[in-house]
């Protein structure tokens, strides 16, 4: 038997398919949107449909930003010569927020993991290669510490030690399968600071 009309239950299943979001908050999130006045649904549904429209990859390191080219690409004061490498762009803003690092990033918007089909192909690597071929002193590679953050971490290093740039890996001060976004600032940079050639 449906519980509610199809309209309801076809918000609750979108809103279910979320990340993070369990049956119960769909259920909670569907109502709460079905009560709220139809100008707040509207401006909702618009700043979504916008975000989605307008938001596209920095022509230089693959974040997510408004213009061709993101704050820190564009920002000379940076050393573009340090390359961080990291899986998204949450991780690249937990890194922005230590407000300690000068270099600048490349985002690979993924982790290769054989288990679920992602191969090297369908991350931004083939990107990271060809940005490698200008000028760079180092590569920092900031993936996750989980199997699939380490698995890219190896395959990355392995890519990259023929060209002769140095190649480093943060410290493993990062707790094995955390994903960066929640780990503190401090132990960000310790991470950092603490990174060792690979
Ligand atoms: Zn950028």
């Amino acid at each position: 038997m449906e519980l509610y009309s199809g309209h309801i239950n076809k918000l609750i299943e979108e809103l279910a398919a979320l990340p993070g979001i369990g049956s119960k908050s769909a259920q909670r999130l569907a109502f709460h949107l079905i009560n709220m006045p139809q100008d707040k649904v509207n401006r909702l549904a618009n700043v979504m449909m916008e975000a989605k429209a307008n938001i596209r990859y920095c022509k230089e390191c693959y974040t997510l930003t408004d213009k061709d080219t993101c704050p820190v690409c564009a920002n000379e004061r940076r050393n573009h010569k340090l390359i961080m490498v990291v899986e998204n762009t949450r991780d690249l803003a937990a890194y922005e927020k230590t407000n300690k690092y000068e270099g600048v990033y490349h985002v690979l918007h993924g982790a290769i993991s054989p288990m679920i089909g992602i191969g090297p192909g369908d991350i931004k690597l083939k990107e990271l290669m060809e940005r490698l071929q200008g000028d760079v002193d180092e590569v920092i590679i900031a993936t996750n510490s989980s199997l699939e953050g380490e698995t890219t971490a190896m395959y990355i290093s392995k890519l990259i030690k023929p060209t002769g740039i140095k190649v480093t890996r943060i410290a493993s001060g990062v707790p094995v399968g955390g994903d960066l976004e929640y780990i503190d600032e401090v132990t960000l940079l310790r991470a950092l600071e603490g990174r060792v050639e690979m």
